[in-house]
């Protein structure tokens, strides 16, 4: 077969666009909204069909978003269709624990009358979230090509050339990988990544509860993991429940009345009978940290960038900044006339965002090591800094407002301004 297309079909297979983003997770479609929000051409491009990105049904995942993304999610004009769904957490309380012994006397406690800005974060269901978010990028008249993914991409002078597997090709200024913590852009554009595996499994799920949960998230240090109840719309609370990777799988493996029996004890009585919400997820929890966010024309956000232990519900809350400073920095390039994928430009998002990621890694890493253990020394060293970060009222607050995503050097749509 003659390999050489007439050059009209290949000038018609080339697309030409402002910024091309690999990866339609919850991080790639807030970024497309947010820059198609400032004016940008962009182009989603995910392998997965737009049914199996937003279907409402729920799958029992849900995200505790910290006021930071809230404020996101409302310049872009999203929260105002998620709120009425979304629960506010008004309190947390966070204990040492051990299975069948209830917690520990040593409680932490947060409460959002502490800061002026109301709760201290939302719990919002998947099934809600990336519904509203597919919806605004329809009205926003996003390109989004599903089914498909990026192959290759050839960064150059003027721009770079992005291959998708059909064979099409998209030229843009920019290519930003939004495509998870296995990303293919980063791998192939050479960056390196700091990883390991925590040998732990987050079985994740939805309960519905007998007592009211007062709008309260609670953390249970047990010795495999954390586990965090957290309250959603109604008696009803997402679990996040993490244990050694081969008991994870046991666990799973169980019929829903015996999973509940292995969760009762560790869970109390404290909201009354339980039962199960919907389906039975498990993630297994490792590190990822990309050791540079940018390359020649391109750069890594969300999980692609930086994917930590959920230990402090912080994974989404630490992407979506990342989508806020990226969107910034590329808009006021613009507006200075300057290269949006020129390299001094991306080197401004990575200097924005790459400590205050390494740091969230380091911190995550280090408090999963420190409470995850049944060693007595350690686990009477945390109970006492659990007591005494509760007698400090100012360690107290700056702690909920980093938590908040209220700290630091804030990107505009961060505060709920518009780019
Ligand atoms: C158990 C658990 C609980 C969590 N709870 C919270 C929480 O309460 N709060 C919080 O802030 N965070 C939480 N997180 C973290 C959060 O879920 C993630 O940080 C976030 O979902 C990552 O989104 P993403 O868009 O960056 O990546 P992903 O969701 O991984 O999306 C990547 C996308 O890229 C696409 N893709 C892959 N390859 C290609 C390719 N070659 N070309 C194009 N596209 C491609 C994929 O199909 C996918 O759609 C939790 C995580 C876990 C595991």
């Amino acid at each position: 077969m003659d390999n050489a297309a007439p050059l009209s079909i290949v000038r018609r297979m080339e697309t030409e666009t402002d910024i091309v983003i690999a990866g339609g997770g919850l991080n790639g479609c807030t970024l497309a909204l947010a820059l198609a929000s400032a004016g940008f051409q962009v182009t989603l491009v995910d392998p997965l069909a737009k049914s199996a990105r937003g279907g409402d049904a729920f799958d029992g995942r849900s995200y505790a978003l910290s006021i930071a993304s809230t404020r996101v999610l409302s310049a872009l004009g999203v929260w105002s269709a998620l709120k009425a769904e979304a629960q506010p957490i008004l309190d947390i309380k966070v204990t040492d624990g051990r299975a069948g012994e209830g917690p520990s006397p040593f409680m932490l406690e947060f409460d959002h009358a502490e800061i002026e800005e109301g709760p201290m974060g939302h719990m919002v269901e998947d099934r809600h979230l990336r519904p509203a978010l597919l919806d605004a990028l329809d009205a926003a008249g996003v390109t989004q090509l599903d089914g498909r993914s990026v192959q290759a991409e050839t960064p150059g002078m003027s721009g770079i050339t992005v291959t998708l597997e059909d064979g099409q090709t998209l030229s843009a200024a920019l290519l930003v990988g939004a495509d998870g913590k296995k990303s293919g852009v980063a791998r192939r554009a050479g960056i390196r990544r700091m990883e390991w595996s925590y040998d732990q499994t987050a079985l994740v799920c939805a309960i519905a509860h007998e007592k009211p949960h007062e709008s309260t998230a609670h953390q249970f240090f047990m010795p495999p993991g954390p586990l965090a109840i957290l309250p959603l719309k109604g008696n009803r609370a997402s679990i996040v429940w993490t244990e050694e990777t081969s008991r994870a799988a046991e666990i799973q493996a169980m019929d829903d009345a015996s999973y509940l029996d292995v969760l009762r004890p560790r869970f109390g009585d404290f909201l009354g009978e339980i039962s199960l919400a919907g389906a039975r997820f498990t993630y297994p929890l490792g590190l990822s940290l990309a050791e540079r966010f940018v390359s020649e024309r391109i750069a890594l956000l969300g999980d692609a960038a930086h994917a930590v232990h959920p230990i402090a519900g912080q994974g989404l809350n630490a992407g979506l900044k990342d989508v806020a400073a990226l969107a910034e920095v590329v808009t006021d390039a613009r507006r200075r006339g300057e290269d949006i994928g020129q390299t001094d430009v991306l080197e401004r998002y990575q200097r924005w965002r790459r400590f205050d990621t390494a740091s969230l890694a380091l911190a995550t890493d280090t408090f999963n090591r420190l409470f995850s253990n049944d060693n007595s020394a350690l686990r009477l060293i945390r109970d006492i800094g659990l007591g005494v970060t509760n007698a400090l009222p100012g360690l107290r607050r700056s702690f909920i407002r980093e938590a908040a995503g209220l700290t630091g050097d804030l990107p505009r749509l961060a505060r709920g301004k518009t780019l």
